[in-house]
């Protein structure tokens, strides 16, 4: 079975369901640096404040933000699922010495892929829970902002960086920043490339089922 794992993706790839399905099904610790950080932002922090003058533009916010949550978040952990980090290749790098000084090899990358028609269309019917954060789509779900949340009935809401304005500046430092830290485990061969469009139930049995798998 794997035990460490890193999910990488262009936005709306669905990394955040992933990752809660699978930490459900192995339970294994899962976060994500953007949910980390919209927490912060959601109880007032400075840093939560200082990476939303980031996202909200569509810009990632600095590598050392990013790298400060995780290690924070991984001090006592031997087992993890994360997504949406390593980011950029310098978070790569960060995060290559932190588990070498650890002793906690990667067991697999998984690497969601959507063609950015697909990425378009999900993220701009996407909305999220704003009580228990569960995560919907007008695309998929009969459901609109107005709609109560079927799972608890809270409120809606679409977040703050899922617009026409910041689509193309995700997907340009998508491209730009996160394909050359896959490249970067595709080099020392823990990269695995998963198609996501055939929807979520297919996509987590075949991560499911890689994830029983021998490391
Ligand atoms: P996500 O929830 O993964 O879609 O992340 C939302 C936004 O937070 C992203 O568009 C980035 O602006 C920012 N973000 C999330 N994770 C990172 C990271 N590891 N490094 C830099 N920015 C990040």
């Amino acid at each position: 079975m794997k035990n460490r794992i890193v999910l990488l993706g262009p936005p709306a790839s669905g990394k955040g369901t992933q990752a809660s399905l699978l930490g459900a099904a192995f339970g294994i610790p899962h976060t994500s640096t953007g949910a980390m950080l919209r927490k912060e932002r959601a109880d007032g922090t400075e840093i939560g404040v200082e990476a939303e003058s980031y996202t909200s533009r569509g810009l990632l916010f600095p590598d050392e933000l990013a790298i400060r949550v995780v290690s924070r978040w991984l001090e006592s952990r031997t087992r993890f699922l994360l997504d949406g980090f390593p980011r950029t290749a310098g978070q790569a790098q960060s995060f290559d010495d932190l588990l070498a000084e650890r002793d906690l090899p990667l067991d697999i990358v998984y690497l969601l892929e959507l063609s950015d028609d697909e990425i378009r269309t999900r993220m701009l019917g996407r909305l999220t829970c704003t009580n228990c954060g569960a995560v919907f789509n007008e695309a998929f779900h009969r459901i609109d902002i107005t709609t109560p949340c079927p799972q608890c009935a809270g409120v809606l809401a679409r977040r703050s960086d899922d617009t026409e304005a910041a689509l193309e500046c995700r997907l340009v430092q998508y491209r730009e920043e996160t394909l050359p830290v896959a490249d970067h485990y595709r080099r020392s061969g823990l990269l695995k490339e998963i198609d996501v469009a055939p929807g979520r139930d297919e996509v987590f049995k075949t991560l499911y089922d890689d994830m029983r798998e021998a490391a």
